[in-house]
């Protein structure tokens, strides 16, 4: 094992990392902006070090001052946790150059995945139900309008390089299309300087369910399970749980394989998630994420295990602590965002916590760096802290959701925690029959 690793990132992640390797007797050294000189990673880490000025091209995101804070501490491997270099092939190349260990997947399997076509074509090629749309890139607009023509509308047009739900527009008709399709190419190219695009089918009423991998690197490979997020907010998600309640252990079993196996196949090292719509008991993959996710403490909590502590044992070269045969649910686990945002429109809203008090109890997991005082800089996410509960069951999950968000207390800014007290008053989130347009709608009429 490493004696001493750097975390790559900061908030509640960077903490989530911080815990896992102090329980491990693994030292952690958190690297922060200028604007983060107070974080609690900072403060909980055994070392810190300062890499650069707020805006996170100059610090979370410059390889040479990551890769300085590495070598100048002495830590041996990255936690990238999510988000900022997580997925960013270049990086990790530039890691394994200066002889650090990225704790995580190869950055040949990064690349991959992060293309979505190539993703798309790769998992096809595995077994991996796809979602049907066009072979590859659409350059032109009359490529789209003939596929549009070919699959039949609605579509959704969707850059090859994008993320965090940008750069997907809907064609709900022929006539749509010019217009997503170059605003599908111009987000890409903003966003992510690609405008390459490609076209799906648009679901009408799928669930978003996303099945949980991990590798060793030596062609062993287990699933643990689905998480269903599809209670999405401009396709990004906001409430996540495990298990799904629309999957049944079959459904679960033959799904969890296939994904298992395939990345058994490209000898997957690490942590990964595949993503899938899910639509009449069908499975449709719509792309891999090569990280640990946000959401990853509801399938911790369903199955018992540290997926951080695993990702460090199979970065040293270590086996996996647990087999497929290991691996049962006990329970259900939900979580669900708490961000610093106005409502109704979502606004960030950056400030000074004046009053923390974080929910406990039995079942009730609260991962977030506030702290009384703690200014919220305005340069990051929008992300302060995920409420995690577990149950017996969902309903009481439910249950222990409404008390712990009853209990929870964050002062000085708006947050998304009236959105949850709202939600788990509706009867399609108590039996949670919904899909993943359902909480738009609900947007609508009730905000
Ligand atoms: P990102 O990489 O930006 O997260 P994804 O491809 O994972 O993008 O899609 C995010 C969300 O967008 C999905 O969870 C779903 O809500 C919606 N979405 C993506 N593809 C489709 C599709 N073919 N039909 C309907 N909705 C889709």
């Amino acid at each position: 094992m490493f004696d001493k690793i750097l975390i790559a990132n900061r908030g509640e992640i960077a903490l989530r990392v911080v815990r896992a390797c102090r329980e491990m007797g693994v030292k952690s050294v958190a690297v922060h902006s200028t604007a983060d000189a107070d974080a609690m990673h900072v403060r909980m880490a055994d070392e810190a070090v300062c890499i650069g000025p707020p805006s996170s091209t100059q610090s979370y995101l410059s390889f040479p001052a990551i890769i300085s804070a590495c070598e100048i501490t002495g830590a041996q491997a990255i936690h990238p946790g999510y988000g900022f270099l997580s997925e960013n092939a270049a990086f990790v190349q530039a890691v394994q150059d200066h002889d650090i260990t990225f704790i995580g997947p190869t950055a040949e399997h990064i690349r991959v995945m992060g293309d979505k076509i190539t993703a798309k074509d790769t998992m096809k090629d595995l077994g991996v139900p796809c979602v049907p749309g066009s072979d590859g890139g659409v350059p032109t607009l009359d490529d789209a309008k003939r596929i549009g023509e070919e699959i039949g509308y609605p579509v959704i047009i969707k850059a090859t390089a994008g993320g965090g739900g940008r750069g997907m527009k809907v064609a709900q008709t022929a006539a749509d299309m010019e217009k997503a399709f170059h605003s599908a190419r111009a987000e890409g190219k903003a966003a992510f300087g690609n405008d390459e695009v490609y076209i799906e089918k648009y679901l009408t009423t799928p669930r978003h369910i996303e099945i949980q991998v991990f590798g060793d690197g030596k062609g062993n490979a287990v699933h643990l399970g689905e998480r269903d997020c599809s209670l999405q907010r401009r396709h990004q998600k906001v409430f996540e749980e495990a298990p799904g309640p629309c999957i049944t252990p079959e459904l679960r079993a033959r799904i969890g394989k296939v994904c298992a196996d395939a990345v058994a196949k490209i000898n997957y090292i690490g942590a990964g998630t595949i993503e899938f719509l899910f639509e009449n008991d069908e499975f449709y993959f719509i792309e891999m994420n090569t990280r640990l996710q946000v959401e990853h403490p509801v399938t911790e909590g369903i199955f018992g295990v540290d997926l951080v502590r695993e990702q460090l044992r199979v970065a040293a070269g270590m086996p996996m602590s647990f087999s497929q045969d290991d691996l049962e649910i006990n329970g259900h686990a939900i979580e669900v965002r708490i961000n610093a945002e106005k409502l109704p429109n979502f606004a960030p809203c950056p400030g000074t916590i004046t009053q923390y008090h974080a929910p406990g109890g039995l079942g009730v997991r609260m991962d977030s760096a506030l702290y009384d005082g703690y200014r919220i800089p305005p340069y990051y996410d929008s992300l302060i802290g995920k409420l995690i509960v577990h149950g017996r069951d969902r309903p009481e999950a439910l249950a222990r959701l409404a008390r712990a968000l009853g209990e929870l207390i964050v002062d000085g800014v708006d947050t998304t925690i009236p959105l949850f007290h709202a939600l788990l008053a509706e009867e399609a989130v108590q039996t949670g029959d919904y899909n993943i347009h359902w909480l738009e709608h609900w947007l609508e009429q009730n905000l």
